[in-house]
């Protein structure tokens, strides 16, 4: 487990940068409050990873994919998931099955009993300064 204190964006800038130099495949679950800063940690990581364009929150699509450099990276917010099969009719199953693809699940505990095992989990804290402690372990 690596825990870490995040005072403020650009800290979490470096960490996405530095997380991003591990070639991350698999998926990542990202838990906190809401305004912990998954999102924006999610922004990072997707910049860090070469994206260029707008990083939109998936909050009412579920996902949004991205290809960087031939590879295929998608972003979910399951928060506003109703009924876990809707994930079926998406076929967000299939993402998992793709060789070199990264996921990255906002709220997973919404379905945490379907989805297949993490390879990493970061959970963000906000403190009371407003600063960020962020807790990274392998899945
Ligand atoms: P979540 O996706 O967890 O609901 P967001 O990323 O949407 O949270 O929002 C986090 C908010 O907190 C943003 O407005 C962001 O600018 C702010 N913020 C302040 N400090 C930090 C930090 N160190 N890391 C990430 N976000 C931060
Ligand atoms: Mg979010």
């Amino acid at each position: 487990m690596m825990q870490q204190i995040l005072r403020n964006e650009e800290d979490t800038k470096r960490f996405a940068q530095h997380f991003a130099h591990q070639n991350p495949t698999g998926s990542i679950w990202l838990s906190g409050d809401l305004g912990a800063g998954k999102t924006t940690f999610t922004r990072y990581l997707l910049l860090a990873l070469g994206h260029t364009g707008a990083v939109k929150s998936p909050t009412y699509t579920l996902v949004e994919p991205y290809c960087i450099d031939g590879k295929s990276v998608y972003h979910a917010d399951l928060y506003r998931l109703n009924d876990p099969e809707e994930l079926d009719f998406i076929g967000f199953f299939e993402y998992f099955d793709e060789p070199n693809a990264l996921v990255i699940i906002e709220w997973a505990s919404r379905a945490d009993g379907i989805l297949p095992k993490p390879d990493w989990l970061i959970h963000i804290d906000r403190l009371d300064d407003d600063s960020r402690q962020i807790r990274l372990t392998k899945g």
